[in-house]
C-alpha cells in the first residue's frame, strides 16, 4: 500500500480555514492585543506553562494591567506578582522568576529584553518552548515552538518521527520549510486543541485525512 504523504503548503492552508472558528493560541491573540514586546511574550509564555489558555490568558492580562516592562515588574515584589498570576499553576515559583528575569533585564541589559536565544535560555523558568514563542512572536525570528499539540499533530501525520517535543523540533527544523516555522505552532495548537486532538481525533471530518499516515491512531470520530 502506497504511504500517504503530506504537502505541508496545502495542509497548511487546509488547517489555516479548518481552526477559523476556534480562539487563537493564547500568544498570538496577546500579541495581536498588543502584547507583543519580547518581555511580555516571554511573561504570557510562562504564565501558560502547565495552564489552560482559559486561564492563562486572564491572568497575563490581569498582570500586564499592573505591570508590562521589566522596569514596571521589578517594581512589584515577588508576593505582589503571586498575588497577581495566583490562578495559574506553580503561580508562587513562576512568580519568584518573573521578578528574577525582570531584575536582571533591568542590571545587565539596560531594561530592554535583548532577542537572543542564549539569553531566553538563561533564565530560570524558561525552556525551548517559550524561548522560540518569543523569538518567532516578538522578535519575527524564524524559530519553531513545539508544544505538546505540533508534537502530536505532526507525528501523527508521518511528517516527522520524534519521541519528544524536543526531538520534534529538531526534526521540524531539519524538514519544514522555513516560511511555516513560526506559523506551525499558531495553526496546530487550535488544530491539536479542538480537531486532531489528544484522543478519538476527528479523522472522519478532517481536512488533511487524504494526506495523513494517522500513526498511532488506534480510534477516531
Ligand atoms: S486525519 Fe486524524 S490524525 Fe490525521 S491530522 Fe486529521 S485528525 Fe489528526
Amino acid at each position: 500500500m502506497n504511504k500517504k504523504t503530506l504537502d505541508i503548503d496545502v495542509a497548511l492552508r487546509h488547517i489555516s480555514k479548518a481552526v477559523e472558528p476556534y480562539p487563537k493560541a493564547a500568544m498570538f491573540e496577546l500579541a495581536e492585543d498588543g502584547f507583543n514586546s519580547p518581555f511580555e511574550q516571554l511573561v504570557a509564555c510562562m504564565i501558560s506553562i502547565r495552564t489552560f489558555d482559559e486561564v492563562s490568558l486572564p491572568t497575563a492580562r490581569k498582570l500586564f494591567a499592573r505591570a508590562r516592562t521589566p522596569a514596571q515588574m521589578s517594581k512589584l515584589t515577588p508576593e505582589e506578582i503571586d498575588d497577581l498570576i495566583h490562578t495559574c499553576t506553580f503561580h508562587e515559583r513562576k512568580a519568584a522568576q518573573i521578578h528574577a528575569i525582570a531584575r536582571r533585564i533591568i542590571d545587565e541589559f539596560d531594561g530592554n529584553l535583548p532577542c537572543d536565544s542564549e539569553t531566553l535560555l538563561s533564565f530560570s523558568g524558561v525552556g525551548p518552548k517559550c524561548a522560540n514563542l518569543v523569538l518567532g512572536i516578538a522578535c519575527e525570528k524564524p524559530f519553531i515552538s513545539v508544544d505538546i499539540h505540533v508534537h502530536r499533530v505532526t507525528n501523527r501525520w508521518g511528517y516527522v518521527k520524534a519521541s519528544t517535543p524536543e526531538k520534534t523540533m529538531t526534526a521540524l527544523e531539519a524538514t519544514l520549510p522555513r516560511e511555516h516555522w513560526i506559523d506551525i505552532n499558531r495553526l496546530l495548537v487550535p488544530f491539536g486543541k479542538h480537531i486532531c486532538t489528544g484522543t478519538m481525533p476527528k479523522c472522519s471530518t478532517c481536512p488533511v485525512l487524504d494526506m495523513c499516515q494517522q500513526v498511532g491512531v488506534r480510534a477516531h470520530r
